[in-house]
């Protein structure tokens, strides 16, 4: 049975590291290539999707990559709205499968759905709106910049404690990961 899709995540949940999705792409492509497949890739951008384009912009990890077919990333983390919006991308109307979307007649004209309820407030896509109006690509930099630094000087401060283990990586999400040193590690 071939892969249906392969998945790469950008901004890992544990440590903020992101998945190296250029590299899978290339791997990805030969293996296509070899095997006659055509599995596409999908990027799991939750947290880093409205950090990448900011803190990162020569990155190449979206619709560049010619196997990356979609892209979901949060709203309600760094792209600063409350709970519950996320977003997802189709490279084009034909990746997203037929048999997915629902049509439904609803006061007399065709309306085809792509989510798992039906009436929904839409106060966050309101609020994601506005952020974006309000923000720009200059304030979300801004914004995203500050994370890091505030990243960095939380790391320092915990790094200077010597009780803990950074497991974070400086590129990712702006974020401080650290694990407790065992006993044997702790300097006197
Ligand atoms: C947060 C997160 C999710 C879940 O996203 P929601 O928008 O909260 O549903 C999935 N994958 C990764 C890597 C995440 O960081």
């Amino acid at each position: 049975m071939r892969t249906p899709s392969v998945v790469a995540i950008l901004g890992s949940t544990l440590t903020g590291e992101f998945e190296d999705v250029k590299l899978m792409n290339e791997l990805l492509t030969k293996k296509n290539k070899k095997t006659g497949w055509n599995t596409p890739t999908h990027v799991d951008a939750a947290s880093r999707g409205f950090i990448a384009p900011f803190l990162y912009p020569d990155l190449e990890w979206y619709f560049r990559l010619p196997l990356v077919k979609s892209i979901n990333v949060s709203g309600h983390k760094y792209g600063l709205v409350y709970p519950c919006v996320g977003w997802v991308v189709w490279r084009r109307k034909d990746d997203l499968p037929e048999e997915l979307v629902f049509h439904i007649n609803y006061l007399g004209s065709d309306q085809p759905t792509f989510t798992l309820n039906f009436s929904k407030g839409s106060s966050q896509i309101i609020a994601q709106f506005y952020q974006f109006i309000r923000l720009g690509t200059e304030g979300y930099k801004n914004i995203m910049e500050n994370c890091r630094e505030n990243a960095r000087i939380l790391r320092e401060g915990i790094e200077k404690t010597s009780q803990f283990n950074i497991v974070s990586k400086d590129a990712g999400v702006p974020l401080v990961a650290f694990s407790l040193k065992d006993s044997s590690q702790h300097s006197v």
